[in-house]
């Protein structure tokens, strides 16, 4: 028979109870009982849901109370040593690991590959060792196998695992770590065993990319260890084409193996030829990085050709884990009728995956109906009149040489934007948003189901930004923010009000820990109808003479933060956005505005998995960020802000987009970036965030000034500028009040020496 499954389901819950339970229990609303019960309900409700679908082997393991990375950490035993943790973590220490404490700052997070999902970097040190450290794994597989399910644990892999580590001792190489580490996997499998389990998925993502040869070569010693004694091992690839180690891979003693055909469509037919008896191919068709109907009679084709070679060694999966879409379309009862029927979210993705294993097995005629809906859907979709203007289009098309240039080169526009906004030395700003308090959610969402009236919403969004002008002012900071009181997100917040994007209501995913985001859903050509952020600007600069920045997301940012059309290409849905913000930068330059922020935090996320493409990929994206500023006058100054992740290979692009200045997260890296900044020859200003906004820690002045002194030595004090990690909307504001205030006195110190 052809076995249907999936790599992950999201964890977070349909209607985001993870979160709550999560949070409740960091705040002691409740218990850990509490949310020991609540985790365990959403995997038992996960797994049936999976399994009513007509998925075959069910995945646990893809739960985790803040990280995936975070589970393997404690699982392996490998705590950081700075938090002086036992090896066995309790749930309370599992948390701090994530969000720091008193004494220490959290673990670092960067993103999961292309992904907007963040994990937790392991840290490894010459005594870093492993150690069986968890048995939660153990325990959900019992859980699982209790309820009926047929349990296939997943894992991430030891070689994936430690590529994503950081070394924090100098000579260290963590490849070297891979002795100490496999003892545990291997424990690990053998007590999986033992459990019963017949099949284990071991995650390698890092397969896709373009690897080291030591750490390719490490694949076929690892998993000629880790198969002895082991459940039959899927080793699962997803996220580009792994068709380069294609001998390397058919070779490995594993029982199957996983790609992902939606990435890498030129796999499959590569992979089945000569395909090794003795192994599984599943084969990873449903998209799990979108929310687009999967076209079913189109890979019905793919997989059937496919199982002619292979038979049933055929499997069919998703592409990769579930957890990068939301829970259930079915919720949706607001989207657009037409819009809806060519979305599918986690839910209609397991009965995809279910309904094409069905008609691989049984042939077309067993999937008719299904058929027929999908291709019903996928033609309401080319033809739709929703997506298509013809303006936008001819913009484009008319776009001159210069429309991406700004008037002078920055050496000029500094010196103009100096004479007109008089800054001191090392301004301190912000980076945009302020605390958004339960007031603020409550007034939104009171707004929202109509209760309050748009004046009074107005009101009080104004009371808002008046709170945050007065604050700024008290604490001496200069370049003030009117603080997004009045935006949920920031991305959600420019799509709610361009044509071409809607929205669902419970389209939830985990971004980090707790945090979900709602993606907006671009389907059709992006048009801008109105202003979108000036009225909000305008009276936030009329309460101050200080200079107000102007807060825009920028185009890469809204398109790798939204589920994107798959019918063009992306780099013109970029080039639609820049130029909606463009118009809006036009807007904010004649309201009065002088500076203008263009958070493009999702940048380098946008890189595509391998370095061969990223040439390509970063001329689109510097051009729509040009596109989107170029249009101001010199005296105009244009910020942006980059964040949590490493910028250090792509310094020429963030140069070319040509900011007068970057504001960019370093401190938790206690900035090691700046090394690069200084090695590259930034040319513009830059502004090193000093202070960690992911942890409720409050940075002393001295913490901060260590980090300024470190920035200093790197780049020209002229250059720097003094700013948090990132926006200040998850803190509260007695921290941010206190962490500010600190931060300005920083600010002063340094001017005295100056
Ligand atoms: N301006 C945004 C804010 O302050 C930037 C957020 C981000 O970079 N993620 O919230
Ligand atoms: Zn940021």
């Amino acid at each position: 028979m052809t076995i249907a499954h999936t790599l992950g389901f999201p964890r977070i819950g349909a209607q985001r109870e993870l979160k709550q339970a999560v949070e409740a229990y960091w705040q002691g609303r409740s218990s850990e009982a509490e949310l020991l019960a609540t985790g365990k309900n959403l995997r038992a409700r996960h797994w049936a849901l999976q399994r009513e679908a007509g998925l075959n082997l069910i995945p646990v393991g893809d739960f985790a109370w803040y990280d995936q990375m975070l589970n393997m950490t404690a699982m392996l035993g490998a705590a950081l040593a700075r938090f002086g943790f036992a090896a066995q973590l309790s749930l309370a220490e599992y948390f701090q690991l994530a969000r720091g404490n008193a004494a220490q700052p959290a673990m670092e997070m960067t993103k999961w590959f292309d992904t907007n999902y963040h994990y937790l970097v392991p840290e490894f040190s010459a005594t870093t060792e492993f150690k069986l450290s968890s048995d939660w794994l153990f325990d959900e597989v019992s859980e699982a196998q209790a309820l009926g399910v047929n349990a296939k644990p997943v894992l991430i892999g030891p070689l994936t695992y430690l590529y994503l580590g950081k070394e924090k001792s100098a000579g260290l190489n963590r490849l070297d770590l891979l002795p100490k580490i496999l003892p545990v996997y291997q424990q690990i499998l053998a007590r999986l065993k033992k459990l019963g389990v017949e099949w284990v998925q071991i995650d390698e993502p890092i397969l896709a990319l373009e690897l080291p040869p030591e750490w390719l070569a490490a694949f076929r010693p690892t998993y000629e260890k880790l198969a002895l004694g082991a459940p039959n091992i899927l080793l699962a690839t997803y996220f580009e084409s792994v068709v380069a180690h294609l001998d390397l891979l058919q070779a490995l003693p594993v029982a199957g193996l996983h790609i992902d055909i939606v990435r890498g469509p030129e796999q499959a037919t590569a992979f089945a030829r000569h395909y090794p008896e003795s192994k599984i191919l599943s084969v990873g068709i449903v998209d799990g990085r979108n929310i687009w109907r999967n076209n079913l009679a189109a890979s019905l084709q793919i997989l059937q050709s496919l199982h002619e070679q292979l038979g049933d060694r055929l499997w069919v999966a998703t592409s990769c884990s579930l957890q990068h879409v939301p829970v259930d379309l079915a919720q949706e009862t607001k989207l657009d009728k037409t819009i809806k029927s060519w979305l599918a979210f986690a839910t209609q993705k397991c009965a995809e995956v279910a309904t094409l294993a069905k008609g691989v097995q049984h042939g077309t005629a067993s999937i008719a109906p299904q058929l027929a809906q999908s291709l019903k859907a996928g033609e309401s979709r080319v033809y739709s009149p929703l997506i298509f203007k013809r303006e936008v289009r001819e913009r484009i098309k008319n776009l001159q040489p210069c429309d991406d240039q700004r008037r002078s080169p920055f050496a000029q526009r500094i010196a103009a934007q100096q004479a007109e906004l008089k800054l001191p030395a090392y301004p301190t700003t912000t980076i945009g948003s302020f605390p958004q308090t339960a007031e603020i959610r409550q007034a939104r969402a009171a707004f929202k189901q109509g209760k309050l009236s748009t004046a009074d919403y107005q009101t009080a969004m104004q009371g808002e930004i008046r709170h945050a002008v007065q604050m700024q002012e008290k604490l001496g900071l200069d370049v003030l923010v009117h603080g997004e009181a009045e935006r949920n997100d920031m991305v959600e917040y420019f799509g709610e009000q361009l044509q071409g994007f809607c929205f669902s209501e419970f389209g939830w995913v985990q971004s980090y820990g707790s945090r979900c985001v709602k993606p907006p859903i671009i389907y059709g050509d992006i048009t801008r109808a109105h202003a979108m952020t000036v009225e909000w600007s305008r009276y936030a600069q009329s309460l101050t003479d200080k200079p107000m920045k102007g807060m825009l997301t920028g185009p890469i940012t809204i398109l790798q933060w939204s589920f994107v059309r798959n019918d063009i290409l992306r780099a013109d849905v970029a080039m639609q956005i820049a130029l909606a913000i463009r118009d809006e930068v036009q807007d904010l330059e004649q309201a009065g505005i002088r500076i203008i922020q263009i958070d493009e935090a999702a940048l380098r996320e946008g890189l595509p998995i391998k370095r061969r493409d990223w040439a390509h990929y970063l001329a689109w994206a510097v051009r729509a960020f040009r596109v989107a500023t170029s249009c101001v006058a010199d005296t105009t100054q244009i910020h942006t802000h980059m964040c949590y992740s490493e910028f250090n290979d792509i310094l020429p692009a963030i140069a070319a987009m040509d900011a007068d200045v970057i504001t960019i997260e370093t401190s938790r890296s206690d900035m090691e970036l700046l090394d690069a900044f200084s090695a590259f020859n930034y040319p513009n200003d830059i502004g090193p965030g000093v202070y960690d906004i992911h942890s409720p820690r409050v940075p002393s002045a001295a913490d901060m000034l260590h980090l300024m002194h470190k920035a200093r030595a790197v780049i020209a004090p002229e250059r720097l500028w003094i700013n948090p990690d990132c926006g200040l909307k998850t803190r509260g504001w007695i921290e941010v009040e206190a962490a500010l205030k600190n931060m300005v006195q920083v600010a002063h110190e340094l001017r005295a020496v100056a």
